[in-house]
């Protein structure tokens, strides 16, 4: 397992350098073979990195698409939850995406402020999940992207149970997926068939990363969307579908553009998975999936 060299620091592309402990964790890999951050609980100081984040003033972006059932279901713990744990102390706003803005759930809201988009309902659960790529392009292109300095872009099916602040920021940041972080590389449920313009070759890959969670600067995660929805569009004119959506485009746009910052699966976990010695403190919890509840 690998630590980061304290001399190769000063290479990570974000602000916070100084304030990871890389070396406090070394029953797991904390630094990536080029040099980005897997940052997990013990490894970071979240007060230095929430001084940081305070002194240059910055906003925090957070979306969410709550289309169909998953609006009822699911939105209102996901905010309530995100109000007690986070980036608590800095500027937040909450962006929704929803075909029905008027049911989403009036709530007090301290310190973020709430944002409800109008986006039109696709017929098929895959097409709501890919069309995300889409419309948070556009929306980085428009208020969103003048409001905010970095945008953490989220799924709606989980809640906040542990605090998620500022040490999550980077240029770019990526989720190891709670299901395959331990497995070996070749057995990644990454899109193989060729025809995809998600597919990735046989010993490519760095690790799954879970669509659930990824971000950064504006300029990052319209590039990360750009480049998704364009490959969606050219599966679809071939007819194809890679096999996790927008999540397997997800995984080859960092493949080719490799994120400078992953987060340990402590930022996104599966209460399903049961205990694990190296989960020390998860900070958003996955909801059972009931899909038969929630898709048509
Ligand atoms: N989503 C939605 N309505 C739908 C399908 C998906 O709002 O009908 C959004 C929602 O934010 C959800 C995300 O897209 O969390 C991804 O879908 P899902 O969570 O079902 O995918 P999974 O996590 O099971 O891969
Ligand atoms: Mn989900």
């Amino acid at each position: 397992m690998g630590v980061c060299p304290s001399a190769r620091m000063p290479l990570l592309s974000d602000n916070f350098t100084g304030f990871l402990r890389p070396w406090a964790r070394p029953e797991v890999l904390t630094c990536t073979s080029w040099g980005a951050p897997i940052i997990w609980d013990g490894t970071f100081d979240p007060d230095v990195a929430q001084q940081k984040v305070r002194q240059q003033n910055l906003t925090i972006g957070l979306t969410v698409f709550a289309v169909g059932r998953y609006l009822e279901k699911y939105l209102a713990r996901f905010l309530e939850t995100a109000e007690q744990h986070f980036m608590v102390g800095q500027r937040v706003v909450y962006y929704v995406f929803t075909e029905r803005p008027a049911a989403v759930p009036h709530m007090a809201l301290g310190q973020g402020r709430l944002r409800v988009e109008y986006v039109a309902r696709e017929r098929r659960w895959q097409d709501v999940s890919m069309e995300r790529m889409r419309t948070l392009h556009e929306a980085l292109g428009g208020r969103l992207g003048r409001e905010a300095h970095f945008v953490i872009c989220m799924d709606v099916d989980q809640h906040f149970s542990g605090a998620f602040g500022p040490e999550v920021l980077a240029e770019s940041v990526a989720q190891l997926h709670a299901w395959h972080y331990h497995w070996p590389r070749w057995l990644l449920p990454f899109e193989r068939d060729a025809r995809s313009a998600a597919a990735l070759g046989p010993g490519e890959g760095d690790f799954y990363y879970h669509a659930a969670v990824f971000g950064g600067s504006v300029a990052a995660v319209r590039k990360l969307t750009a480049h998704c929805a364009q490959a969606m569009l050219r599966d679809r004119a071939r007819g194809v579908e890679a096999r996790w959506h927008d999540e397997s485009h997800l995984n080859k746009f960092f493949w080719l553009h490799k994120p400078a910052k992953v987060l340990s699966p402590e930022f996104c976990w599966s209460p399903e998975i049961g205990s694990r010695a190296e989960i020390r403190r998860p900070r958003l919890l996955w909801a059972p999936k009931e899909y038969a509840v929630v898709r048509d």
